[in-house]
């Protein structure tokens, strides 16, 4: 059907182009980046009567990157991973998106989908989101189905709070439980140093445990704002705060202490992303960065040196 490279027992399908009978080219398989995001501030406002919690954050796309290859099939939809904690077939989130995307847009058609994993799994860096949202955008240009941004958000809300951002990407401030969307302006080429400690968080967990008292530190979000379209690295690193530190840090300490660690290395400011646990530091130039990095990769085994960058749907680099 397709060539297949074999990849450490992991197959993976070449992008394959067909001829068509009349001479068109046309695309049968597409290979697209999905990148993970952190959080320069993340504010709890509220609690739906669903469960579901409101939220205020400023959400950055970052140069750590899943590969998704999209093929065409039949009618069918199949997923696989080659990372053992994340599920193949049905239980994955890609597959959720997949059915999300043929549903809106009544296409009988198929996709095998790979997931070539970088992103570290439930680090709070919305891996799966992304790869949800990468699903999206690549059938609606290998099915030539003409979504616009907005529809795809909708179709990415049905899978996940965070998978509408991921769709946009970039630099954005997220409202409501994540579907409310403002574009900010571009905060790309920052350089950040990340670190995802051993243990696992639950983010339902995170959400279920806080407790708004004194000891929480709430983001001063339009504060942020204003430095972030200045693009002032220092205030902005300074200013960056996460409500759900104070829970997910309680239980794990260790969150301070890389916290510490990566100041000390030379970060403008750093903070949990999301419901943790990784932990980043933004620097203001490649230099500090890469001295901060081979710091801190001494002491912990899964360190990261990654830029912001801007959102848009990008074609696999090798
Ligand atoms: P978020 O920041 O959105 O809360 P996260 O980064 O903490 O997400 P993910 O890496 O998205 O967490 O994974 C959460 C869980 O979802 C994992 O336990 C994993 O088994 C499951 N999962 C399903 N599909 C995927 C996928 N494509 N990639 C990663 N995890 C997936």
């Amino acid at each position: 059907m397709f060539p297949i490279k074999r990849q450490a027992g992991f197959a993976l399908p070449m992008q394959v182009r067909k001829r068509k009978p009349e001479g068109v080219w046309c695309l049968e398989q597409i290979t697209i980046a999905a990148p993970a995001k952190i959080n320069l501030s993340l504010d709890i406002t509220g609690k739906l009567e669903n469960g579901y919690h409101t939220l205020d954050t400023i959400m950055q796309t970052i140069s750590i990157e899943d590969k998704i290859t999209l093929t065409k099939t039949g009618r069918e939809i199949s997923v696989f991973c080659d990372h053992p904690q994340v599920p193949a077939g049905d239980g994955n989130i890609c597959h959720k998106a997949a059915q999300a995307f043929f549903e809106k847009t009544a296409i009988e058609g198929g996709v095998l989908i790979t997931i070539e994993k970088n992103i570290p799994v439930g680090a709070g860096l919305a891996g799966g989101s992304s790869d949800a949202a990468a699903v999206i955008k690549g059938l609606n240009l290998l099915y030539k189905a003409g979504l616009t941004q907005r529809e795809m958000c909708k179709i990415g809300l049905k899978c996940g709070a965070d998978v509408p951002f991921c769709v946009v990407a970039g630099t954005c401030r997220a409202k409501g439980i994540g579907e409310k969307l403002t574009v900010l302006p571009s905060f790309a080429g920052v350089y950040v140093v990340l670190v995802v400690p051993d243990f696992f968080v639950s983010t339902a967990w995170a959400y279920e445990n806080y407790v708004l008292d004194s000891t929480v530190e709430k983001p001063r979000t339009e504060e942020l704002i204003t430095y972030i379209r200045s693009r002032d690295i220092k205030n902005t690193a300074e200013r960056m705060a996460n409500v759900l530190e104070s829970v997910t840090a309680k239980k794990h300490p260790e969150i301070r202490e890389i916290k510490n660690d990566i100041k000390k290395s030379g970060a403008c400011g750093s903070v949990m992303s999301g419901s943790g646990p990784s932990v980043f530091g933004l620097f203001e130039n490649e230099q500090k960065a890469r001295i901060a990095y081979s710091v801190i990769r001494e002491k912990y085994n899964r360190s990261y040196l990654a830029l912001t960058i801007d959102g848009g749907i990008k074609q696999w680099q090798n």
